[in-house]
């Protein structure tokens, strides 16, 4: 069977050697989603595709194809966000992020919204020292979850639907619950998971959830207020996976962030 070429720009989420100079390489892809690709001699300095190989290097790629697997042909870097590396709480992000895209995407499934949303997170974290970690991890952890299917209802109570005392989030059902409903005897209360949220973080939450692409990152708030918001999404979007990370435990343990 013929190699058949295709063109592909995409970012490397995880490398792993393989043989004397090989790699294998998870790459989340513009036109293919997730693959994994074989890379003949890329460990080797002399490899012109070296630079590409490396992990958080977004890519155009020529891609071969034969019997259902991947082999890279040429590629050529275009954004390394090598900056990245120079700070441990960034690259810490970084690594948490990609743990959990390896977790969430489908091998072949394409999906553009999450790349970009990463490719948006990876470019903060290498190149604007001024905005705050707890904000760049925010908007990735409840922007995912909206994207994977999780978005929060944010509008009214999800029992009564009522508008006023919304001091309540049920994490679970992804909805807001009034005092009221949230005091009152329900036939099953394994459904809720319920936190407090105060009107602050809601706001956010909403803007986060709803905002254009482009606009995701376009709000200020003080640093308190961040904290909390990043507890809240963090707490969100890992019930929604039903899983925790290593690397977010990491990131824990040398961030300033009050969790
Ligand atoms: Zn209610």
């Amino acid at each position: 069977m013929a190699k058949e070429a295709i063109q592909a720009k995409a970012i490397v989420l995880k490398e792993v050697a393989y043989k004397e100079t090989d790699k294998l390489l998870t790459l989340l892809s513009r036109e293919l989603g997730k693959i994994t690709v074989r890379c003949r001699g890329v460990r080797s300095l002399k490899s012109r595709r070296f630079a590409a190989c490396q992990q958080y290097v977004y890519s155009d790629m020529t891609l071969s194809v034969k019997n259902g697997q991947y082999a890279l042909e040429e590629a050529e870097p275009i954004e390394s966000f090598f900056s990245l590396r120079e700070r441990f709480e960034a690259i810490a992000l970084a690594n948490y992020f990609a743990d959990v895209l390896l977790s969430v995407t489908v091998e072949g499934e394409n999906d553009e919204g999450v790349l970009s949303l990463f490719l948006n997170c990876l470019y903060l974290l290498s190149e604007k020292r001024d905005v705050p970690y707890s904000k760049i991890k925010a908007v990735f952890e409840l922007r995912l979850a909206t994207l994977l299917g999780f978005m929060p209802d944010t509008a009214v109570c999800g029992d009564c639907e009522g508008k006023d005392c919304l001091i309540w989030f049920n994490i679970a059902g992804g909805n807001l619950l009034c005092d009221k409903c949230a005091t009152s005897e329900v036939p099953d209360v394994s459904e809720r998971l319920l936190v407090p949220i105060d009107e602050g973080t809601l706001a956010l939450v909403r803007y986060i959830s709803e905002a254009l692409d482009k606009r995701i990152f376009s709000f200020q708030c003080e640093n308190g207020l961040l904290d909390s918001l990043s507890r809240f999404s963090e707490k969100y979007l890992l019930y929604h996976l039903g899983r925790s990370f290593d690397t977010l435990t990491f990131y824990h343990t040398i961030s300033d962030e009050r969790i």
